[in-house]
């Protein structure tokens, strides 16, 4: 038979019924209970008439019944939708309306029942932890049902739809079967030795790819679930502490507010084995950091909701130069090569955009034919629409994303550079450069800086430093120190964000 998400989770619960699998800052549930509880759920679904190949929207934030959604989804062979529970009415109504949900999870009055009006499709909403008079509440589903197993095969090998944010227009859905996530989080937890003594920190949303891939990381291995209702530093800091957390992994940002914090030293971190960051550019500067102040490993991971998570990773074995400033090497089974504008692949160490091809590789985009045939060619490989360099041993070096470079005069700039050298500097937490429009030159960079808390500076010491380090083109033309940079719902610095800020304050 095809592999199953669900499975996974069986499998575990056979071996380790009584091994605590999640905690949520309100709930905790071992591996048995869990399991027990999402063949409820699943029973509860198939009672409300979801179906094999149905649609099922999960618009809930972190908690034990993301989980359970996530998996009894799986059990009834139906289509995880994830769905960001902050978004508007109308973002909402079009991932809702584009995937043809037919049932939908939420935890919070909201415009739902606006939505099932507007949405042919959409006929339950089903509430978790709150009571509303039209919806079916998530504890009625759970209860009536005969002990039997349920395990229903998808129509289609489907796992999920996940629709990226949209940054660079509508968001595309990449559908992900239960081969790639699967893959990608045993490849990724093979990597990092994961086994059933870890306690993983959940501090990203569950409804980003980091999510799917941590949850199923963890199950497989057998390991404990913490999982963060909201991202906060005090608390990320108190629950390593308090559940012996062994395995961090967070967005850059994340560790970079951790490492700042003014009572980091009051928590004792010491049952910290291994950090993972990814997501998003990680600064050398802040992975030295980390082991050194956080006193663990630190791994590095790139990859994409197109990819299922973790396509390269950096390894245990790795030396510390490699392990600051690569994406590590492939995991198992993936192939990675860089190619030229015409896609033919480029020589060791020239940059170019990196395309990829493995088992946990998008079979594209839902319901855009055109948009998958940009993404994926005739071969299967994936363009990932960032710009690297691969050395002769394969250790990867993500040089920027191909939107984010800036043509300043002729010139290229990738703005991760000139980040790099910002994070050395003693007075910077945190930094972004962006280009702006300018009628000279194109484009003129503009470096956004946050300082640490202590530590004052000028915008004027800032660019005797930069100009000690970079040729002149490279110079940003102008820098802004700010309080914070906006973040993504993810946890990403927004560049896009950034930039309206910017614009809305010039004009
Ligand atoms: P959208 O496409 O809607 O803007 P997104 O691209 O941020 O959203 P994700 O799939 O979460 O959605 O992001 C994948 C991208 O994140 C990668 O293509 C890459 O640009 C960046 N990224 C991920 N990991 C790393 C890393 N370790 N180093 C540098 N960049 C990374």
């Amino acid at each position: 038979t095809n592999p199953n998400v669900s499975d996974t989770l069986k499998a575990t619960a056979n071996r380790l019924p009584n091994r605590e699998a999640i905690y949520d800052e309100s709930r905790r549930m071992t591996y048995g209970e869990l399991d027990q509880e999402v063949t409820n759920l699943a029973k509860g679904l198939i009672r409300i008439g979801v179906a094999s190949g149905d649609r099922v929207a999960v618009a809930l934030t972190n908690s034990c019944e993301y989980v359970t959604a996530f998996f009894a989804i799986s059990r009834v062979g139906a289509v995880l939708i994830p769905l960001n529970p902050f978004f508007s009415k109308e973002e909402s109504a079009y991932i809702l309306q584009q995937a043809g949900a037919k049932a939908l999870f939420c935890d919070a009055e909201s415009y739902y029942s606006e939505l099932r009006q507007e949405i042919e499709t959409l006929s339950t909403i089903i509430s978790v932890r709150f009571q509303a008079a039209d919806y079916m509440n998530y504890a009625e589903l759970l209860v009536g049902h005969k002990s039997e197993e349920v395990r229903i095969a998808p129509t289609e090998d489907l796992f999920a739809i996940m629709f990226t944010s949209g940054t660079t227009g509508r968001p595309k859905g990449a559908m992900l079967t239960h081969e790639n996530v699967l893959f990608s989080a045993m490849a990724g937890s093979n990597r990092m030795k994961c086994t059933e003594e870890d306690a993983f920190l959940i501090p990203n949303p569950l409804f980003h790819v980091m999510g799917v891939t941590f949850i199923l990381r963890a199950t497989y291995c057998g390991g404990k679930l913490v999982i963060m209702q909201k991202y906060s530093v005090k608390n990320a800091l108190a629950l390593i502490e308090s559940e012996k957390v062994t395995v961090h992994p967070g967005v850059p940002t994340m560790f970079i507010l951790e490492l700042n914090s003014p009572d980091f030293d009051s928590y004792d971190l010491s049952s910290l084995r291994t950090g993972e960051m990814a997501a998003a550019p990680c600064p050398v500067e802040i992975v030295k950091q980390i082991r050194s102040k956080m006193n663990c490993n630190v791994l590095v991971a790139y990859g994409s909701t197109e990819t299922a998570a973790t396509l390269t990773m950096t390894g245990f074995d790795d030396d510390d130069t490699l392990r600051s400033e690569t994406v590590g090497r492939p995991v198992h089974g993936v192939e990675v090569k860089v190619v030229d504008d015409h896609r033919k692949e480029c020589a060791v160490g020239v940059v170019g955009e990196l395309v990829c091809k493995g088992p946990g590789v998008t079979k594209g985009y839902y319901k855009m034919p055109e948009e998958t045939a940009k993404a994926i060619d005739h071969e299967g490989w994936f363009y990932t629409g960032d710009m690297a360099t691969i050395d002769e041993n394969g250790y990867v070096r993500i040089v920027g994303r191909k939107k984010e470079l800036i043509i300043r005069g002729g010139y290229n700039i990738y703005p991760r550079e000139l980040e790099e050298a910002l994070y050395q500097h003693p007075a910077i937490a945190d930094a972004a450069v962006i280009g702006l429009p300018d009628e000279l030159f194109g484009e003129l960079t503009c470096a956004c800086v946050v300082l640490k808390e202590d530590i004052t500076t000028t915008e004027e010491e800032l660019l005797g430093y930069m100009k000690e380090r970079f040729v002149k083109y490279k110079v940003p033309d102008k820098f802004i120190i700010l309080d914070k940079l906006p973040i993504t719902a993810s946890g990403k610095i927004s560049k896009l964000k950034l930039k309206e800020q910017l614009d809305n304050n010039i004009s």
